[in-house]
């Protein structure tokens, strides 16, 4: 029996595998000596027995490993966030020139949109001319010169992630703890940030709709973190409804640039400052979420955050004169109101379907290779627990050049909204629903 088949054999059978049975695999997984049916007979294995902390440990170390690891000590403290993705989620482009603003360094890799959720990279480049595709020397360049970076995921950062990864995918083990963990961290510590703070959404349009699934999958990846020496907190927040009133693009950019003016949405503001104040912590910045706080609405409301948002857009080769005049981003060629079919309240939105429904819009791919329509997008009116009247609407659709609705859309996207009775009792998360 080659050591492959026996390592895939002893998690089969429910052993706990030591870190060099790991470091093996993922070696193989890497340099392709493991075959993809091997590879996914882990998978298999692992989806069904689980792993040890410790093994979860190793397994992050190894895909971690199995490509370059920056090291960006020469630039001090460097913060990084995570969140598992959501509908509405625009948290990182605010957050990212917002710490900067206040003298902490904010080095970001992400993604782009998976599922029913929007990536931050898509919503990026809907604004004109911005860059994503950077190497390290740029991330060096603009965490010098601007003292942020929003970057998207190099072919050289965790290979062994990107092979399992798509294996994962079609096989039916993309829903383990275990794995989720390893391929989120292989990537992110890879990266080299001192401190991540991590979002992990639940709720009805959550990646992770279960409270405790989601509990265990932040529990692993703060743990995790910190097994590496790293500093590292989180939250359980709400995404059973959408966050702020934008889902799209260039829609939730221009949302973006009215908070990081001080303005938009209160639960994306409380969103930033949640994540943010703990940053500023972990950078030894402010010793009270407090104080943090107090600090980080100074930096929105005095233009501070904006204009770093303005130097970093110019950085990654964007047109930054959006930040002034937001109507310069891609917009809709019509709207058309979706209203509310009674008088009542709205006791329930059904998220992940709009997520779904915005990505049949073109706000995201159904398939790979797909184009996004930048313009278009959703704006939300009401969440649970608002009050409507009939005929008033539930959220606008904004129809950007390329987006053609199919006849029903309209209807299905109506039917999202749950309005009910005055009085009715409406399930509704509190928007932090647990401290990690
Ligand atoms: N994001 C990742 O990078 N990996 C997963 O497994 C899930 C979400």
């Amino acid at each position: 029996m080659s050591l492959f088949v026996r390592t895939i054999v002893r998690k089969r059978d429910g052993a706990e595998l030591s870190d060099g049975e790991i470091a093996d695999f993922v070696a193989g997984v890497t340099d392709k000596t493991i075959t993809d049916e091997q590879a996914a007979a882990f998978l298999m294995a692992v989806c069904c027995r689980g792993m040890t902390t410790a093994e979860t440990a190793a397994l992050t170390f190894a895909m971690m490993n199995s490509g370059e690891t920056w090291d960006l000590s020469r630039h001090g403290f460097v913060a990084d966030k995570h969140s598992t993705g959501g509908v509405g989620d625009k948290a990182t482009l605010v957050l990212a020139p917002l710490l900067a603003a206040v003298g902490v360094k904010a080095g970001m890799m992400s993604g782009r949109g998976l599922g029913h959720t929007g990536g931050t990279l898509d919503k990026l480049e809907s604004i004109p001319g911005f860059r994503t595709g950077l190497p390290k020397a740029d991330f060096d360049r603009l965490l010098d010169t601007v003292g942020c970076a929003l970057i998207g995921q190099t072919d050289s950062i965790a290979p062994a992630d990107r092979r399992l990864y798509a294996l994962r995918d079609v096989t039916g083990t993309v829903e383990s703890i275990p794995l989720i963990t390893a391929s989120i961290l292989s990537k992110k510590l890879a990266t080299g940030a001192q401190a991540v703070v991590f979002d992990v959404k639940t709720g009805n349009g959550a990646f992770m709709a279960d409270p405790k699934d989601a509990e265990k999958l932040g529990r692993a990846l703060v743990d995790t973190t910190r097994a590496t020496g790293r500093k590292a907190s989180g939250y359980l927040t709400a995404m059973d409804r959408p966050i702020g009133e934008a889902v799209g693009n260039a829609n939730e950019v221009a949302e973006s640039i009215r908070m990081l003016s001080g303005e938009g949405p209160a639960d994306l503001r409380e969103n930033v400052l949640l994540l943010g104040s703990d940053l500023l912590i972990a950078a030894g910045v402010e010793k009270s979420p407090k104080d943090a706080r107090r600090r980080l609405n100074a930096a929105l409301a005095d233009g501070r955050a904006l204009e770093v948002f303005a130097k970093l857009i110019a950085a990654q080769g964007g047109d930054a004169t959006v930040c002034d005049d937001p109507a310069r981003l891609p917009q809709p060629v019509a709207k058309r109101d979706v209203p509310a079919p009674a008088a009542g309240v709205v006791a329930r939105i059904a998220t992940r379907e709009v997520g779904l429904l915005a990505i049949e819009l073109g706000c995201g791919r159904a398939k790979k290779d797909d184009v996004i329509d930048p313009a278009s997008g959703f704006r939300v009116r009401k969440k649970p627990g608002d009050a409507v009247a009939a005929g008033e609407p539930l959220l606008v659709v904004e129809l950007g050049k390329a987006a053609n609705p199919k006849p029903d859309f309209f209807d299905r996207l109506a039917a999202c909204w749950t309005v009910a009775p005055p009085g009715t009792p409406v399930e509704s998360l509190p928007f932090v629903v647990a401290a990690l």
